[in-house]
């Protein structure tokens, strides 16, 4: 998962300052590496990246002082291509007949690998193992057509995940694919406009959210002003990934029209309904107490207390300085994380029934240990894990890091039996259906393969006649 963000001025401004900023507020859609590159006076490409977070990787102070039109900016949370430092990403090249590109992109092609090799075999060099560069080679092998041209024609022949923003010629270009698998918003502050994954970069900036960028959409901006083109493709539905509103996303974020903490509160309280049901009202639950685990299952957990009437404590204080564990290479680190990160408060959790409200459980690392350190350390009389999504057993291959069907727990295990594994008194999921009435979309405009396999296949996408 990544985050990207765009700027365009019709004056030179400090966009490169704004970019850096927009990035700093779309850090949690990728810790690994960020970057930022801008168009020069004489039309050029200038690019800064690196591994880590923002204010490591970059040079607040450097983006400060720089003047331009237009600049893009990019997190970087590897899902395709690994971590490797080829594949940081603004991506530029230098052409003679085109002139120079950036792009950026969030998402994921999971067919990158066969049209490389078919590129490769008309004899493309690739400098990274991204599946973004994929879409560079694709735009150059359309000799003799303009750039707006070549990259309509190129993601026309894309199936998958992607939200994009390209620096070409002063102009900055939007697209996202026409599934709408990732977000990506348009926004203005005086006569600057922007483009960013998530909404929560404009309130950083003092900018106003305009608008989504429909699925399907390239949008040109430059001195004219806006352009909305489409991608010459016709997709037969929607696939805003549903896992954004359970975890990804901020929760100060608007994505595809829905408020991403309005529908986590709901989840929280649709949890609620069918666990106190389960419980037969929570009767017998000894003092009982709602939490949730910080910062992803909050406020689902706030939303499960006002529906059931159990009162809510923040049980479970995280150290702010720790970063998502999910995202930590390996599994020993990934454990270590969860006791770095999470800090219960024995005193408050003693002797009580504790409902833990978590946003998914995908490995089942953060619930084993948490379940071990309520009852162990804290001396919960009970632990009551409580999910605000439904299992996630199918990976996903459209931008969400999950990991392969075979570590993924709720794939292999289910209801008494993962019980027992997690080590928890009771488990509750959220359903499907009641997924999607928490998000407030039609289920025909979402996906929800991790949770039940439903890929969008064989979508009518024009075939490659490269
Ligand atoms: P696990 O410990 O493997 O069960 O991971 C579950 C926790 O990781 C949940 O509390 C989520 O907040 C978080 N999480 C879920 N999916 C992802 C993801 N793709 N990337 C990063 N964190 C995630």
């Amino acid at each position: 998962m990544c985050g990207i963000i765009g700027a365009y001025s019709p004056s030179p401004a400090t966009l490169a300052e704004d970019v850096y900023l927009g990035l700093y507020a779309l850090q949690h859609r990728g810790q690994e590496a960020a970057g930022i590159a801008w168009t020069d006076d004489d039309g050029s490409i200038v690019c800064r990246k690196g591994p880590g977070l923002v204010h490591t990787a970059l040079d607040q102070a450097e983006m400060s002082r720089i003047v331009c039109r237009s600049a893009v900016g990019h997190v970087r949370y590897a899902t395709a291509g690994g971590s490797a430092a080829c594949n940081i990403q603004p991506l530029t090249a230098n052409t003679l007949a085109r002139g120079s590109f950036a792009v950026v992109h969030n998402g994921n092609l999971p067919d990158a690998q066969t049209q490389r090799i078919a590129l490769e075999g008309r004899g493309a060099l690739f400098q990274s193992s991204s599946d973004t560069e994929l879409i560079l080679h694709l735009i150059s092998h359309q000799p003799g057509r303009p750039f707006l041209d070549a990259l309509s024609q190129a993601l026309r022949h894309l199936k998958g995940a992607y939200s994009l923003v390209f620096l070409h010629d002063d102009k900055l270009i939007a697209a996202r694919d026409p599934w709408g698998f990732r977000p990506l918003v348009l926004g203005r502050r005086g006569d600057v406009t922007y483009v960013a994954s998530e909404s929560c970069a404009f309130d950083l900036l003092g900018a106003r959210m305009i608008r989504d960028i429909e699925p399907g959409e390239i949008i040109v901006i430059d001195q004219s002003g806006c352009q909305s083109f489409r991608i010459p493709h016709s997709s037969k539905r929607q696939f805003h990934c549903a896992f954004e509103y359970v975890y990804f996303a901020r929760p100060d974020s608007i994505i595809d029209g829905v408020s991403v903490y309005n529908a986590r509160k709901n989840m929280g309280r649709a949890l609620a309904r069918s666990c106190t049901r389960c419980l037969g009202g929570c009767k017998q639950l000894e003092r009982p107490l709602v939490t949730g685990l910080p910062d992803s299952g909050t406020i689902a957990a706030l939303g499960f207390s006002e529906e059931s009437g159990i009162p809510y404590e923040s049980a479970i204080v995280r150290n702010r300085y720790s970063g998502r564990t999910f995202i930590e290479p390996t599994q020993r680190v990934r454990e270590l994380g969860v006791l770095k990160k999470l800090n219960p408060m024995k005193q408050m959790i003693q002797g009580r029934d504790l409902i833990v409200v978590d946003d998914s459980i995908v490995r089942g690392t953060t619930s084993i240990k948490v379940a071990q350190l309520l009852r162990d350390h804290c001396g919960a009389k009970g632990v009551h894990m409580c999910v605000s999504s439904p299992p996630v057993a199918y990976p996903c291959f459209y931008g969400i890091d999950t990991p392969s069907r075979k570590d993924l727990i709720a794939a292999r295990l289910e209801g008494e039996a993962l019980r027992k594994h997690l080590g928890v008194d009771s488990l509750f999921y959220l359903s499907k259906a009641e997924l999607v009435e928490a998000v407030g979309l039609p289920e025909s405009r979402l996906c929800t393969a991790c949770f039940d396999g439903n890929y969008m296949e064989e979508e009518d996408n024009e075939q490659s006649d490269l």
